[in-house]
């Protein structure tokens, strides 16, 4: 089943290739060009003028989860402050929920991002935080997600000992999970694990064969990127807090810096210094991180909009980070681009230009969205 879609009003594909047209064969792109240049398909879309882009890669989400943390928001909001701790909360009410129950969360959030126009997310585990229910979150997780990783360094449970329980991260729970995930992180923010801690769950997931990626310098800075940038992790994600010396690790490296301004929004942190990431020559990833308790959006238009409106990136900056910059912080290269042998994810805009992400915030843009060349609303 081959679909030909013309009256693309701007193309925005992240590759050397452009067009008004493109081809959909089965779940992959194959071609793109001129419409007068089109080769024959089964069937054929006009977009009618508007703007089209690869759907969004959201390389930062945590929706194995149950509960809910709406009362620490709103206290949060009227001046409580924001720290680690109010991820225990989740864990209680993740480890209460039955698999059905986890599964159909984690269903309705993936849903609620493709219908705003992602169509490749991650997602953690990390709400387990024992062998068994760490488990049950990364195979629920690989049921459902494109990429999993494994986060059982996402806080010391309550009650029990720092040391004691990285080894058991590093050691039974991380043989029993690894089968099920590609990638492993850590939390490395003080009231969460310091750097030496968090080097030895990587050093251990590294030579178990996953990809790194590190949560760091969110409250504060810390040593998160230092580590990110040594173990040469994918992606070091918050950002909020660099050094100069952060800025320049990351802009001679391979690990894309990801940044979550909806994060830093709804715990009322500094955005991420965006421009100074760029202008050094770093790799800028935008992700939403949803989760219930510090960034409960799935809308990675509303991280575009915030980048550009508030952090000085470039519409088409962010449009870039928010695509190939998180397929690149995932290390894939099949998504996040629209060329010929790329996955078929598209993302139709109701506007004629990308700039409308950002010129009219808070409106919904999305005209349709393409998973896998299948028409997915
Ligand atoms: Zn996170």
């Amino acid at each position: 089943m081959s679909v030909l879609i013309t009256g693309i009003g701007e193309l925005t594909t992240n590759s050397e290739v452009t067009g008004d047209a493109l081809v959909i064969d089965g779940s992959e792109i194959a071609w793109v060009g001129n419409a007068d240049k089109a080769p024959a398909a089964d069937e054929q879309v006009d977009v009618e003028g508007r703007a089209v882009l690869p759907g969004w890669v959201d390389s930062h989400t945590h929706l194995v989860f149950a509960g809910d943390r709406t009362a620490e928001f709103g206290a949060r909001m009227a001046g409580k402050p924001y720290t680690a701790g109010g991820i225990a909360v989740t864990v209680n009410a993740t480890r209460a929920a039955t698999d059905e129950e986890l599964a159909a969360v984690l269903r309705r959030h993936i849903a609620e991002a493709l219908k705003q126009g992602t169509t490749f997310i991650e997602t953690k585990t990390g709400y387990g935080l024992n062998v068994a229910d760490e488990v049950r979150s990364a195979r629920i997780a690989a049921e459902q997600a494109d990429e999993v990783t494994f986060l059982g360094a996402h806080l010391v449970p309550p009650g029990e000992d720092a040391d004691t329980y990285v080894d058991l991260v590093r050691g039974e729970m991380l043989d029993a999970v690894a089968p099920l995930v590609r990638w492993a992180d850590v939390f490395c923010e003080k009231g969460a694990f310091d750097y030496d801690q968090s080097k030895a769950v990587l050093q251990a997931a590294a030579a178990k064969g996953l990809g790194l990626r590190v949560h760091g310098n969110q409250l504060g800075e810390g040593p998160g990127v230092r580590l990110a940038v040594e173990l040469g992790a994918a992606s070091v994600d918050h950002c909020t807090y660099l050094s100069s010396a952060d800025v320049d690790a990351l802009a001679s490296s391979d690990t894309v810096a990801t940044l979550l301004p909806a994060c830093d929004l709804s715990t009322r942190q500094s955005l991420p210094p965006a421009r100074a990431l760029l202008d050094a020559g770093a790799t800028v990833a935008l992700a939403s991180n949803c989760n219930p308790g510090s960034s409960y959006t799935s809308s990675m238009a509303f991280c575009v909009t915030t980048a550009v409106l508030q952090m000085r990136m470039s519409v088409e900056e962010a449009v870039w980070a928010a695509t190939a910059g998180g397929a690149q912080a995932l290390r894939r290269t099949d998504v996040g681009v629209i060329r010929p042998g790329a996955r078929a994810d598209l993302h139709v805009l109701d506007a004629p230009s990308i700039t409308h992400l950002a010129y009219r915030p808070g409106v919904p843009l999305t005209h349709s969205v393409w998973r896998r060349g299948e028409r997915a609303n």
